[in-house]
């Protein structure tokens, strides 16, 4: 594989109590990368607020290897946010997304570069098994990606998690996207450009817990469903209709008893389970415009998205510096 002279290559790595496996993560990296002809590369960790020694353990890593560049929030920001801060700094020609935990096989970049050279403008990984991962959690997933392709407007590629590498103008356009709720794996395929899997199988975890307990994914997932999708609110009217449905076949049947025969149709029980039943679809309807209205809210505030409370090995002048425009942080 040749690259032209001079090319530059970001890792984008976002570490959230990762001191268990940080420093082999980092030695894979640099084996992988330089194994690769012609390749600059930096590797940029970005510390999540972590609370145990992982951001002792990156500022060692850069004292000893000056392409390691350190960005720690000031807080525990979540994932899809440490990601964006973490493009927003990448200087490379291309980045490359990668978890901490050694799930996504830095021996994998390569193949990425290859398809990069050839015009690809991202490369994605895509799963093709996943150990040490429950069936729980793989039964979930494939759930909600197949529900997230029906209700987004554009596809989504099942499978995919936030490895990937990404040309300049992708990171660039990534970064144009402002909104607060930010869920990568969809944002990428809205960029468009010349998208192609590269498969892979994922591994167990290095070391080290899983930081996406059940309640996260599940707002990971909601999340992802309401920044792509209006369909949530066409259920909102589809219930309405539903319900009027109900009510006009129920005025209709209890007429044509009155009517036409001697019955009646009487009791409370029937009058309370149309009540509930109205006030359970409104409160569902109004549940709805909430999530959306929340959304709005959170979005208006226009907080920074993340705060940086420290920058190791980063270069005060020349593109970047033109790039990391203080807008954010
Ligand atoms: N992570 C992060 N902030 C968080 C949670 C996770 O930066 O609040 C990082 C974590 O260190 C890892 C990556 O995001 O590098 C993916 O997290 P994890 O492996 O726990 O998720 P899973 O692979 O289990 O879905
Ligand atoms: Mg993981």
């Amino acid at each position: 594989m040749r690259l032209a002279a001079g090319t530059l290559l970001s890792v984008v790595v976002p570490c959230f109590d990762e001191e268990a496996v940080i420093g082999e993560t980092h030695s894979r990296l640099v084996a992988t990368l330089e194994a690769v002809p012609d390749l600059d590369f930096e590797c940029v960790y970005v510390d999540d607020g972590s609370r145990d020694a992982t951001l002792e353990t990156l500022r060692n890593l850069h004292r000893a290897d000056a392409r390691v560049r350190v960005l720690a929030l000031s807080r525990n920001f979540g994932h899809e946010i440490a990601v964006t801060a973490g493009l927003k700094c990448a200087a490379g020609d291309a980045v490359v997304l990668i978890d901490a935990d050694l799930q996504d096989p830095p021996e994998i970049i390569p193949e990425m570069l290859e398809r990069w050279r050839c015009g690809t403008d991202v490369a994605y990984g895509m799963r093709t098994e996943r150990d040490g991962e429950t069936r729980f959690k793989r039964w979930t997933a494939g759930v909600f990606y197949r529900l997230l392709n029906r209700l987004a407007d554009i596809p989504i590629p099942l499978d995919t998690g936030s490895f990937r590498l990404m040309d300049r103008k992708v990171v660039d356009a990534f970064l144009a996207m402002p909104e607060r709720d930010r869920f990568t794996r969809a944002m990428v395929p809205w960029i468009g450009f010349r998208q192609e899997p590269v498969p892979y199988r994922r591994a167990a975890r290095a070391a080290g817990e899983t930081k996406y307990p059940f309640g996260k994914m599940l707002r990971l997932a909601i999340d992802g469903i309401l920044s792509f999708s209006l369909a949530p609110l066409r259920l909102a009217t589809w219930l309405g209709f539903l319900a009027s449905g109900l009510a006009l076949a129920g005025i209709a049947y209890v007429l044509v008893l009155r009517l036409l025969t001697a019955a009646w149709v009487s009791g409370w029980a029937s009058l309370l389970v149309a009540v509930l039943f109205l006030g359970g679809v409104q409160l569902i309807c109004l549940g709805i415009l909430g999530a959306y209205l929340g959304r709005i809210y959170g979005e208006v505030k226009r907080r920074p998205l993340y705060l940086v409370k420290e920058r190791l090995g980063f270069p005060p002048t020349g593109r970047r510096a033109m790039r990391d425009e203080p807008m954010e942080d």
